[in-house]
């Protein structure tokens, strides 16, 4: 049993929620979102996260909690509405704007669809840059060397410097160019519109989904965290306080260019939960929820995945 005080708050971060199985990034289960649902309502009293951020806390009898999604998957009308509504819940969700410009998913996901889905086992005009020996690889044996090949750099993309992993995503996915990808999977301006008059907060999660930390450049830098605000201003009419940090990557002058770009708070990725009185408004932890079993969703929901896995993996 966890004690939360008056100061603390859970908020959880989710991506999609779809009945759609996936070997690389499996969709959190409806029925798991609708048992996180279940018990979120019974042991937290869930706001709109503009309210838990800079509203003045009413008395409560119940910890507060906030729901967020990042990216803007559709499946947030098809599947996740429903569900909130059923419920009674409140969420938001934090749009990357290129993802509904191109109508393309984050360049995450892509890199995963296509080695998937790819039947190709060398890269002919592969131009791996600065990438270090273990990742100069353009050969596979088999298709799920492949995949497991895709899972690793995927990972390693994510801490490299932007312009070396945009050229590195560039070259695999013009390799393996065997795979159309999949479009109609993200929202549109007009879905967006729709989400934020059902009464779901909308904000910025950048253009084009780097880790912020990674940018060396300024201007771009700028441009990921001003630009996407603007186009949620434009096309939308949506003016967030705001702003969600893709893969929650951050640091001091990310907080410093997020601040000067006018928000008013920031959201990262972290399995704690929010102290008001101990956590910086422009490093706010979430703690995500996969699509896994029940017991560990509910050890992360309320902040305590890390102390089981140190008992259990000493
Ligand atoms: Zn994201």
């Amino acid at each position: 049993m966890v004690f939360f005080s008056k100061q603390t708050a859970v908020i959880l971060l989710l991506h999609r929620v779809s009945p759609e199985r996936n070997v690389m990034w499996d969709p959190m289960d409806p029925a798991l979102f609708e048992q996180v649902l279940k018990y979120v309502q019974r042991r937290f009293h869930t706001i709109p996260l503009n309210e838990l951020l800079f509203q003045p806390r009413a008395v409560s009898s119940r910890p507060l909690a906030a729901i967020t999604f990042d990216d803007g998957y559709k499946d947030f009308i098809d599947c996740t509405i429903p569900l909130l509504k059923k419920y009674n819940m409140p969420a938001g969700i934090f749009v990357t704007t290129d993802c509904i410009e191109n109508n393309l998913p984050t360049w995450t996901y892509l890199l995963d669809y296509v080695f998937e889905r790819s039947k190709i086992l060398s890269l002919r005009q592969a131009d791996f840059g600065a990438l270090p020996a273990e990742y100069r690889i353009a050969n596979w044996h088999s298709d799920a060397q492949r995949i497991l090949y895709g899972k690793k750099i995927k990972q390693y993309l994510k801490w490299v410097p932007a312009v070396l992993r945009k050229a590195i995503i560039q070259s695999l996915l013009s390799n393996l160019n065997d795979v159309s990808l999949p479009s109609g999977m993200m929202m549109s301006w007009e879905d967006v519109k729709q989400v934020h008059t059902a009464g779901y907060e909308v904000g910025p999660h950048s253009v084009t989904h780097p880790t912020l930390a990674t940018i060396e450049d300024d201007e771009e830098l700028d441009y990921e965290l001003i630009y996407a605000g603007q186009q949620l201003k434009e096309k939308a009419g949506i003016d967030s306080p705001v702003f969600s940090y893709p893969c929650g990557s951050y640091d001091d002058r990310v907080i410093a260019h997020t601040r000067r770009a006018g928000y008013k708070a920031g959201l990262a990725v972290n399995r704690r939960l929010y102290k008001k009185v101990a956590h910086d408004i422009f490093a706010i932890p979430r703690i995500e929820l996969y699509n896994e079993s029940w017991l560990k969703s509910r050890l992360r929901i309320n902040g305590t995945i890390s102390f089981i896995e140190k008992i259990i993996k000493p």
